[in-house]
């Protein structure tokens, strides 16, 4: 089968043809449809991380495709079935972050495109508890960046704890912030956009943003503290520590600020403030199973919409090049039909 390979750090894909995987038990071949492509396949593709994925690797986090074999023991999939697979590829299932609804936190966990190969390719071998369902209503192209860009923005407001018609602060306008805005939006939150080009204010107006400020021209924690006194929320996808620190100043007092983005950097948190102001610092991680099929339905609902653009797989070195730059809009997906 045809696949983008890692084969190390810092250097261009190569296409290839390697061995079609086979399903062990409990585990299901999916063929892949269409796969997104995240930022953190960047990171990836460049080992940034204090944890290195493995090598050589498929990467793809956001492979949607239909099920051609089921292996000994899945019950509840059959060949046919449309689904994707997500970056939590696989949890262990009863350890304490499992059994509370935190599967996301799991320390035995895989993750697709990172710990085992994932959706740059024609077939990827997934575990079946983990896939999710797709709704009829959706086409594997629009699925697809749901499957990590959408359920982490998704997933991200609902740990920020802003209410309807409290401000939300989304740092960064790409493939999850522009989700994150909509999600924002539909959720009844008053939202500023921040990033660093005039185009992605316009898209941020677009989509209904209240307030946007481009960086390169403004702070945007002293833009947002002097016009509104701070948000109750930040969502921060940038990947730069610039921007979550500018975060974090952009919260009033009690607020949440969530850390999404992975630049491979530390932020400035102030002891003084943090204490006397309440205020609260959270990672948050992709989303739990749950998350991702309420994401899916509001998306089928037609509350949000995702801007694709779509490629072949020979492109994949071009995309990075591009998303390195921040050179297009919303998310560029993988057309394996293309
Ligand atoms: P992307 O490249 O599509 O978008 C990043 C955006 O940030 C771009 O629009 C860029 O212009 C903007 N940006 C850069 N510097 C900025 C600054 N100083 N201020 C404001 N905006 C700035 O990337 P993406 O796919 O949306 O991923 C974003 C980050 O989120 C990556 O680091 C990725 O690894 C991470 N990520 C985290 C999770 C999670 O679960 N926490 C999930 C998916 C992706
Ligand atoms: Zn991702
Ligand atoms: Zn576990």
């Amino acid at each position: 089968m045809k696949a983008a390979v890692v084969k190390q750090f810092k250097e261009k894909l190569e296409v290839e043809d390697v061995p079609k995987p086979k399903p062990g038990p409990r585990e299901i071949l999916v063929h892949i449809q269409a796969c997104g492509v995240c930022h953190t396949d960047l990171h990836a593709a460049h080992g940034a991380w204090p944890v290195k994925p493995k090598l050589p690797l498929i990467p793809g986090h956001e492979g949607v495709g239909i099920v051609e074999e089921v292996g000994v023991g899945v019950t509840h999939l059959q060949a046919g079935d449309r689904v994707g697979v997500p970056w939590l590829y696989s949890a262990c299932g009863y350890c304490e972050c499992c059994l509370t609804g935190r599967e996301t936190l799991c320390l035995d966990q895989q993750n697709a495109g990172y710990s085992v190969d994932g959706g740059y390719a024609e077939y990827c071998v997934a575990a079946a508890d983990y896939v999710v369902k797709i709704l009829e209503n959706l086409n594997f192209i629009e699925a697809a960046p749901l499957f990590c860009a959408g359920v982490t923005t998704y997933k991200a407001l609902k740990v920020s704890e802003v209410k309807p018609g409290e401000w939300v602060a989304i740092f960064g306008v790409g493939g999850l912030g522009h989700l994150g805005l909509q999600y924002a939006k539909a959720m009844g939150m008053n939202f500023v956009a921040i990033d660093t080009s005039d185009e992605k204010m316009e898209l941020a107006k677009s989509l209904g943003a209240d307030l946007v400020v481009n960086v390169l021209k403004e702070d945007a924690a002293d833009f947002i503290q002097r016009k509104i006194g701070g948000v109750h929320g930040v969502v921060c996808t940038a990947v730069a520590k610039k921007a979550f620190d500018q975060a974090y100043r952009s919260i009033r007092r009690g607020g949440t600020c969530v850390m999404v983005g992975l630049p491979p950097e530390s932020m400035d948190v102030p002891i003084f403030d943090t204490v006397l102001n309440g205020t609260k610092v959270v990672g948050s991680i992709v989303g739990t199973r749950k998350d991702l099929q309420e994401t899916l339905q509001f998306t089928a609902e037609g509350k949000v919409k995702c801007i694709i653009e779509t490629r072949a797989l020979e492109n994949i070195n071009e995309i990075y090049d591009e998303m390195l730059e921040g050179r297009f809009n919303g998310r560029i997906v993988i057309d394996m039909n293309k």
